[in-house]
């Protein structure tokens, strides 16, 4: 059911779509409700209007809220845990990181509760001081491949700056936005500040279109967020977390054992439906060769899970045809695994050169493609020679070569002998090229909140 007002409802059209069990698509999780903009706007309407009691409770109240929605998440990880390997198709290891993570989300975020504050400046006589409050209305869209923690670090800072959220999750993990839901309204935020949405990209678009809305906070792809954008326009507020086509670099004075183990993680954790998965390889000659044949032997042995959904398969199959179709060397891997779900073997690709899709577009899927280049100049002008600029990686003992690729990088995360996937939850995180990235740090609430800039005399 939608949250709309304080109550379960179903969509005005009465339509539902199923959420389905990847690794069994005939096991049906739950039928819900396909909402419209009808949809979307009552929903609307009744947080604008509900908004207002929460953004008055006191910071204190509203922090215990939130940590008496992550302390029922704890309770509950074990069935949540589960509940995830089945609607999303992580392996259980990969599901309970997340589900231990979204509640430390939610406690860190209540305590920014506490840290909105302001400035004062001298002029004169005069007291200026800066004051922030609630934007008034956020619309947090979100996809599906992190279906609690991405949406906890979104409500999470909302909720705790004082707005009304209305929620509209991806339409391939509803249940466990409805969980996350669940524990929020258990722990107490007032059922007329939330509303939940589900569906697809038309409630989507229509929150984004919609004036009562003051900030869309969106995680998606890349088309989604430059068409949310552009419905936003100049007069609200965006914040807008894309797609990635994150390289590796590695050279030759690396443990090749260690990138490799790093490659694989990065690579074909989440199955490689990652925003900050490792997508490309960069590596010289010498080492490009040994490090394949490691790669490839650490790949056929990692266990991954199914990926999300039919058209995620769909997908990975047509790029691993599309590579080598363009002339790139499928060395392992890219093939659909007997059975009903939608498993699919890891796909390395080598010999892969900047014209080609696997070295331009993202896949969000297992596909993993090597490129050579003569040095570290070269190295990183392929790392930099996409659209996209979310994570980069080096892989290297010499800590000067490191710090240029850190500085050289046109990326907004830059690992050093790490996987390029993962983050701190305290530090800001986000591609070079998008907007307010700053989900934590000194600047994190500003993103929910308003500044006025007050003048004060006798
Ligand atoms: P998606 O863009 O298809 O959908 C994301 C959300 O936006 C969903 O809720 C969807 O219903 C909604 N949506 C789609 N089109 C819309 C539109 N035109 N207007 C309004 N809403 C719309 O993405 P997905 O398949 O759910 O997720 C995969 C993508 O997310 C990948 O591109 C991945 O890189 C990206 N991602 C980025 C990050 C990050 O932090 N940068 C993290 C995770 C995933």
């Amino acid at each position: 059911m939608n949250l709309i007002g304080g109550q379960w409802v179903p969509a005005l059209s009465g339509e539902t779509f199923a959420s389905r069990n990847p690794a069994d698509p005939d096991d049906v999780i739950g039928e819900f409700p396909q909402s419209g903009r009808a949809d979307v706007a009552a929903a609307l309407g009744a947080v604008a209007e509900g908004a207002g009691a929460w953004a008055a409770a006191p910071a204190d109240e509203r922090a215990r809220v939130l940590v008496r929605a992550a302390e029922l998440l704890e309770v509950r990880r074990a069935d949540l845990t589960a509940e995830l390997v089945r609607e999303e198709g992580k392996t259980p290891a990969e599901a309970a990181m997340e589900t231990s993570r979204t509640p430390l989300n939610l406690r860190f975020y209540a305590a920014e509760a506490h840290r909105v504050g302001g400035e004062t400046y001298q002029a004169d006589a005069t007291l200026v001081y800066t004051w922030r409050e609630p934007v008034g209305v956020v619309a947090a869209i979100t996809p599906w491949n992190f279906p609690l923690n991405i949406p906890s670090r979104k409500l999470g800072p909302a909720l705790a700056a004082g707005n009304g959220v209305v929620f509209k999750p991806s339409p391939v993990t509803p249940l466990m936005a409805q969980r996350l839901v669940e524990a929020l309204l258990a722990a107490g935020v007032p059922p007329v500040a939330l509303a939940l949405v589900h569906g697809g990209a038309e409630p989507g678009a229509a929150l984004a279109d919609d004036p009562r809305v003051g900030a869309v906070t969106f995680t998606g792809s890349t088309a989604a967020g430059r068409d949310i954008h552009r419905r936003v326009g100049p007069e609200r507020r965006a914040q807008l977390e894309m797609g990635g086509k994150n390289p590796v670099v590695v050279l030759p004075d690396a443990d090749l054992d260690r990138a490799a183990r790093l490659i694989v993680k990065g690579a074909f954790g989440l199955s490689g439906q990652a925003c900050t998965g490792t997508s490309r390889v960069i590596a010289p000659p010498p080492v490009h060769d040994p490090l394949l044949e490691r790669v490839v032997k650490l790949a056929e042995e990692h266990e991954m899970g199914p990926l999300a959904a039919d058209f995620q398969l769909r997908k990975t199959l047509e790029y691993v045809r599309a590579g080598q179709e363009e002339g790139a060397r499928l060395v392992s891997g890219g093939r659909r695994r007997d059975g009903k779900g939608f498993f699919v073997t890891p796909a390395i690709f080598a010999e892969v050169t900047p014209g080609m899709r696997l070295a331009r577009e993202e896949i969000f899927g297992p596909v993993l493609a090597f490129q050579r280049a003569a040095d570290l100049d070269e190295a990183i002008a392929l790392a930099n020679g996409t659209d996209y600029g979310l994570a980069a990686g080096i892989v290297t003992r010499d800590l000067g070569r490191a710090l240029e690729f850190a500085r050289r990088s046109r990326s907004g995360l830059v690992k050093v002998n790490q996987p390029t996937t993962g983050m701190a939850m305290n530090a800001p995180f986000g591609g070079i090229e998008q907007p307010f990235k700053e989900q934590a740090g000194p600047a994190l609430m500003h993103f929910y909140t308003h500044q006025k800039t007050v003048y004060l005399s006798e």
